[in-house]
């Protein structure tokens, strides 16, 4: 009996990854549906909206973020919420697609139009990994605005405020939720600042693709990093490495950072030939399914940043 159980338990198991897989995220069971795409959206919103709201993050989590493809549960799920709050950006061409030519506009807040928006930069030894982009196309922005804490703060009032215009009976509540968040990542600007202000250097250097440029700019960091931005998955070339490696045994760096999700073999090679550490910083553009379900949270991966920073700075 008990066995014949285990069996069973074991295949609705296996049916369900086979068919839940595609099932969207969601947190809270509120009357405020609130629909997200990127990670980092999805924690903010859940942390403002509290019991108030239901968050429904699309882009699913371990994928990637940069070239996703809506499904029409999605398009469904965006047709009925009381505010979509997005990422904006290129990566997210995808939305105009679905947001042009509806019988109702959805209201929307993008978290790139709540920060002073930064063009990807490209600095001495970064391998370009795309054209540049044509004259009229525009400058192409970052668009990793939250990996600053102070960013995030500014992201969250103007989440807050659109909030309460959307359902004003709970304003107090949100209000009282984005006080008690400010306060948290008010303490988290502070510390990187300390841990900056106490560091040895000021330099930090990427193996990896850099998706940290609001960061940097924030606490007034040099970086040297081997891609701009984290969309491109490219292989770098032997003067990209020697250049950081050359950067690495100049500047005695104690350490190199990967990304999230990264294979890691660039770090690898240079921690290799200088004995460096090699050391994550997480981007929070997105978690893993397993972060997911033990709750990670924005606060949680910057704290790990800011330990991680700490090191590379001594
Ligand atoms: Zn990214």
């Amino acid at each position: 009996m008990r066995k014949c159980l285990a069996a069973l338990l074991a295949a609705a198991l296996l049916l369900c990854l086979a068919g839940c897989a595609q099932q969207p995220v969601q947190s809270g069971t509120g009357g405020l549906e609130i629909v997200t795409t990127v990670f980092p959206a999805y924690d903010f919103a859940r942390q403002i909206a509290g019991e108030r709201g239901t968050v429904t993050l699309l882009v699913p989590p371990g994928s990637e973020s940069h070239s996703y493809e809506p499904t029409p549960r999605d398009v469904l799920r965006l047709e009925n919420c009381a505010l979509l709050f997005c990422n904006g950006g290129e990566s997210e061409a995808w939305l105009e697609k679905i947001l042009e030519g509806r019988d109702r506009e959805i209201p929307t807040l993008a978290m790139l139009d709540c920060v002073q928006a930064l063009e990807e930069e490209t600095v001495e030894g970064m391998q370009r990994v795309y054209e540049e982009p044509e004259e009229d196309e525009g400058p192409e922005y970052d668009e990793h605005v939250w990996t600053s804490p102070a960013n995030a703060l500014l992201i969250c009032q103007a989440l807050c405020g659109r909030l309460c215009e959307a359902d004003p009976a709970g304003a107090e509540v949100y209000r009282a939720n984005l006080a008690a968040y400010e306060e948290k990542l008010e303490a988290l600007d502070r510390a990187f600042r300390e841990a900056v202000a106490d560091g040895r250097r000021d330099t930090v250097i990427f193996a990896d693709r850099f998706p940290a440029r609001y960061f940097t700019e924030e606490y007034g960091l040099r970086y040297y990093a081997a891609f701009p931005g984290c969309a491109d998955d490219a292989e770098p070339s032997a003067r990209t490495v020697a250049f950081l490696i050359d950067k690495v045994r100049q500047e005695e760096i104690p350490a190199v950072f990967t990304i999230e999700f990264s294979n890691g073999k660039m770090a690898r090679v240079i921690a290799e030939d200088t004995g460096c550490k090699i050391l994550s910083f997480h981007s929070c553009h997105n978690v893993s399914a397993r972060e997911l379900e033990e709750g990670v949270s924005y606060l949680e991966l910057m704290e790990n940043n800011l330990r991680n920073l700490k090191e590379a700075l001594a």
